[in-house]
């Protein structure tokens, strides 16, 4: 073994010029990220499995399990997909596998990436590095963990109602949501295809950015995407001169918020401020009001149309029926845990004949309300700022048996989604000894921004990523 490689405090960036140096072998490095697994993974469950050799030279990495890898298992989470092994490689597995990453493993998730703890998960829940009582939010729970634990430098996520922003808020790290359409969904076992977006997961805003430019651009396998409009800028620099930031207030005061939240945003504040930013109040008038109700039709409603393919013939689990219905009926009833099977009535229900424009139409009219209320804001200024989540970390258990108050875990992350806007969430203090995370929302394809003023923010704020409790 070569140099002693601290995975807690290293970077991807930092691992990649210890590869190009020479200091480390890429195995070595596999090896180090590989023993963090071992000694952490049996407390926080990050990882449903794991890969035994290194496949490429550079930078390990870890994919949530809901990102297919040819040959190996994935299953979204879910009973119904275990044991299936997909054939080919999703557009972002390729990327990053041709970009040298080698794979450490699959990481856990709420079951079809449905949830905000991981708890949903059909094979368990992770939990939270800074307190192992405490959820890592989700449903990317599990690499947004890994990555606090240092058993993976970077990670990817997928991000419908904030499943990427959410959990790096709760475990102190830095995640992005991309504009829709800049990553390819090709190979994404897919929850609601109008809001999915897969993310990168990493300590450093920096780290986030080499990432995004590995997997981003257009895939002639997803129609959806597009080139981006210029290039990824990895950021440096400290200065926010002529940056105008605007403050929504119903983002900043909406019921719910936790005192210690609040204050570790206002200190961001003034922190931005002093870099030379301009702050300015503005309004989402209908962003929180209507942004959860719009996304519990539409969110259900496409997952009810994707999840119709688990019948028991193609994929994963198939249970025993006399018939081929009774096969179909029981491989569901055995496969699906609760939250699938709510969210598919749930989902059946808007999208059927008579309740169709009372429901679905009514949500895609309040959606485009909440594109505009964004587009306004977004040409006053040129990122939006609020907290992630409104609360710190809670208690496993504490939401589980409340999904109400479990998708109330995502009313601040919500809205952007909606309107198809990247969101990057950086820490930004603590509350209770427990991590607090920033929300900055950028126009579309406004990524470059959006990693400016994160960088900057994150070097102002110099929040330790290192859970207290693992600190010496
Ligand atoms: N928590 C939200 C939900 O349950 C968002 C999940 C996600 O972004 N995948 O739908």
């Amino acid at each position: 073994m070569g140099a002693v490689v601290d995975t807690l405090r290293l970077t991807a960036e930092g691992a990649k010029e210890l590869l190009e140096r020479g200091d480390v072998s890429s195995s070595e490095l596999h090896h180090a990220y590989k023993e963090a697994i071992a000694a952490h993974d049996e407390e926080l469950h990050c990882f449903l499995r794991t890969v035994d050799d290194a496949d490429g030279p550079g930078v390990p990495i870890a994919l949530k399990d809901i990102i297919s890898t040819k040959g190996v298992e994935t299953t979204a989470g879910s009973k119904i997909l275990s044991g299936y092994v997909p054939v080919f490689d999703s557009t972002v597995a390729a990327r990053v596998k041709a970009a040298g990453l080698p794979l450490l493993g699959k990481t856990n998730t709420d079951e079809f990436a449905m949830g905000s703890s991981t708890e949903n998960s059909a094979f368990g829940p992770s939990r939270n590095p800074w307190d192992p009582s405490r959820v890592p939010g989700g449903s990317g729970g599990g690499s947004a963990a890994a990555v606090t634990a240092g058993m993976t430098p970077w990670a990817l996520g997928s991000d419908t109602g904030g499943s990427i922003k959410q959990p790096s808020a709760l475990c102190g790290n830095v995640g992005l949501r991309p504009t829709y359409g800049t990553v390819s969904r090709y190979g994404i076992v897919a929850f609601a295809s109008s809001l999915d977006q897969v993310g990168p997961v990493a300590k450093t805003v920096r780290d986030v950015a080499l990432l995004y430019s590995i997997i981003a651009g257009r895939d002639p396998l997803d129609s959806t995407t597009v080139e981006l409009p210029e290039p990824v800028r990895v950021p440096e620099g400290d200065s926010l001169a002529g940056v105008r930031i605007g403050v929504p207030t119903e983002l900043n005061e909406a019921e719910g918020i936790e005192p210690g939240v609040r204050a570790a945003v206002a200190n961001a504040i003034e922190l931005a401020e002093r870099l030379g930013a301009e702050l300015g109040e503005c309004s989402l008038p209908r962003s929180v009001r209507y942004g959860m109700p719009c996304y519990y039709l539409i969110a259900p409603a496409e997952a009810s149309a994707n999840l119709a393919r688990y019948d028991g013939v193609r994929f994963g689990l198939r249970s025993e029926g006399a018939s081929y219905q009774e096969m179909v009926d029981r491989t569901r009833d055995d496969g699906f845990g609760d939250e699938p099977k709510r969210r598919i009535m749930l989902g059946t229900y808007a999208l059927s004949a008579g309740y169709f424009e009372a429901f679905y139409g009514q949500a895609q009219k309040v959606r485009t309300i909440l594109i505009e209320e964004h587009r306004d804001a977004l040409e006053r200024f040129d990122v939006l700022l609020s907290p992630t989540s409104p609360t710190v970390a809670f208690a496993l258990g504490e939401r589980a048996a409340d999904p109400l108050a479990m998708y109330l875990c995502d009313v601040l992350t919500i809205p952007s989604n909606l309107a198809g806007l990247p969101g990057l969430s950086i820490p930004c203090g603590l509350s209770e000894g427990l991590p607090v995370g920033l929300q900055l929302i950028g126009p579309q394809f406004g990524e470059n921004t959006l990693f400016r003023v994160g960088h900057a923010l994150e070097q102002a704020i110099g929040f330790d990523t290192v859970p207290t409790r693992w600190r010496t």
